[in-house]
């Protein structure tokens, strides 16, 4: 999954026109042709129809429509608002483990500016480490996925992707490690 030759950047507005303008600005400012891709039909034609008026041309509004279920938004949610390395967390996702911080998305050149040591950058909490195999409370078994700033997102076998704080869950003891080591599912 990892293509370290893609640079990955999250951008956040807070209203719809102000996404609308600067996606069109950053389009200009991009090697043509380009895929564009949206969530929605409607979004779809406002945008092609704004390139087709003579903004640009050669560039394709393509549209995405795929079905992706709640637990998927989240974690994208969680990229998008992850303070942590983006590529570290893509690859959680993906049940990948990039050890390192990449270098080489918006989040890690951010920490770069402010000069971090690597040891800042280590996560030596080990409550719960990536991929290992926890058991919920009410939610039963899953795997950690992603951890950063005392919040880990797990993956259980029957309610899919959840955000905890580990401050909450140590607690209050509704997380636990399961026994049976690293990327085995406790049964039951
Ligand atoms: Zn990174």
């Amino acid at each position: 999954m990892d293509r370290s030759n893609l640079f990955l950047r999250v951008r956040r507005f807070h209203a719809e026109g102000q996404k609308h303008d600067a996606v069109l600005d950053e389009i200009l400012e991009l090697d043509k042709p380009g895929l564009l891709y949206v969530a929605t039909r409607e979004d779809t034609e406002s945008y092609a129809t704004e390139l087709r008026d003579g903004v640009l041309r050669g560039v394709e509004a393509a549209e995405s429509r795929i079905r992706i279920d709640r637990s998927r938004l989240e974690m994208m949610r969680g990229y998008a608002e992850t303070d942590g390395c983006r590529r570290q967390y893509l690859l959680g996702y993906f049940g990948d483990e990039l050890e390192n911080p990449c270098g080489n998305c918006d989040t890690c050149r951010a920490r770069t500016d402010v000069d971090l040591t690597d040891d800042d950058l280590t996560d030596d909490d080990d409550a719960f480490p990536l991929q290992s195999a926890v058991l919920h409370r009410d939610w039963g078994p899953g795997i950690v996925m992603s951890k950063e700033d005392g919040r880990t997102t797990v993956l259980f076998d029957r309610e899919g992707y959840k955000t905890l704080s580990l401050e909450a869950v140590a607690g209050a003891k509704v997380l636990r490690r399961a026994r049976g080591g690293d990327r085995s599912l406790p049964a039951g």
